[in-house]
């Protein structure tokens, strides 16, 4: 997979130096963003209660509300950001295309990631779990043995679970919503993901449940394009986080959205 994303990335820079407009990924830096007047943030839609679509058809969710709090940070404004939705699978693409200028979608800091990417302070600590059909027999990873497992491509599951169970048939799926679906069609057995994301699920749904193990520990944090010039934005970002945290306000927007 990271091999995949290096070789993405040389192409990218290929692409783009060939066609002599380089100029249309923008650069890192904190004041490219503040000429601009406006922050681009790619954040999930598909998983509540950290990015996702509301009643009214807004985009709205703990990661949003964290953007909007960079923004106002950087730009004086909570208004001043523009949100594109990104599946686990593409966030990094849409990254390193420039299409946004930073990721704030559930994304967990890993070393290989590190090797492509920088990332902030970490905003939230989730875990990844099992979720399951009520009255199901699995009760751990190691009951996966010989059955079928969910995961959704791109995220740490899927790799995790490759490793954690050496004979479990994988389905992968784009998006959470649509590896619940396949989970109540009964395609498989379990989904492997992350708490927070999966308790979305079994709260509205009483015929699922969260089993209570974690199976590791997942440091959500800002992805920005690796690079020198991302240090001062970075610096700006983690400010946010660290004075926010402190003063309990992103304690505060956790609970609102039923975050422990
Ligand atoms: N936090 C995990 C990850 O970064 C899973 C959540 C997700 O798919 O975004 O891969």
């Amino acid at each position: 997979m990271i091999k995949r994303i290096i070789t993405l990335l040389i192409l990218t820079v290929i692409i783009c130096s060939g066609c002599g407009k380089k100029d249309e990924v923008p650069a890192n830096d904190l004041n490219t963003i503040i000429t601009r007047g406006e922050l681009i943030v790619g954040v999930k839609t598909d998983a509540y209660p950290f990015g996702f679509y509301d009643k009214k058809g807004h985009i709205s969710g703990y990661d949003v509300s964290l953007a909007r709090l960079i923004a106002r940070g950087i730009l004086g404004n909570d208004k001043k950001v523009r949100f594109v939705p990104v599946t686990s699978s593409e966030r990094m693409m849409k990254l390193y295309s420039g299409e946004v200028d930073m990721i704030i979608a559930t994304m967990s800091v890993t070393p290989k990631r590190q090797e492509i990417l920088d990332f902030s302070n970490s905003y939230y600590t989730a875990g990844q779990a099992l979720l399951v059909k009520k009255g199901s027999d699995i009760t751990s990873l190691k009951d996966l043995n010989g059955k079928r497992a969910i995961i959704v491509f791109g995220s740490t599951s899927e790799k995790s679970l490759r490793s954690a169970v050496s004979n479990v048939g994988i389905r992968g799926y784009k998006t959470y919503p649509a590896a619940y679906k396949a989970l109540k069609e009964g395609k498989a057995d379990a989904i492997v993901g992350d708490d927070t994301i999966l308790m979305g699920f079994s709260l509205q749904d009483n015929d699922v449940v969260l089993l209570p193990k974690r199976y590791s520990r997942e440091p959500y944090a800002v992805a920005l394009r690796k690079g020198r010039e991302s240090r001062d934005l970075i610096k700006a970002i983690n400010t946010v986080i660290n004075v926010e945290t402190r003063n309990g306000h992103l304690k505060q927007i956790q609970e609102s959205f039923g975050i422990k």
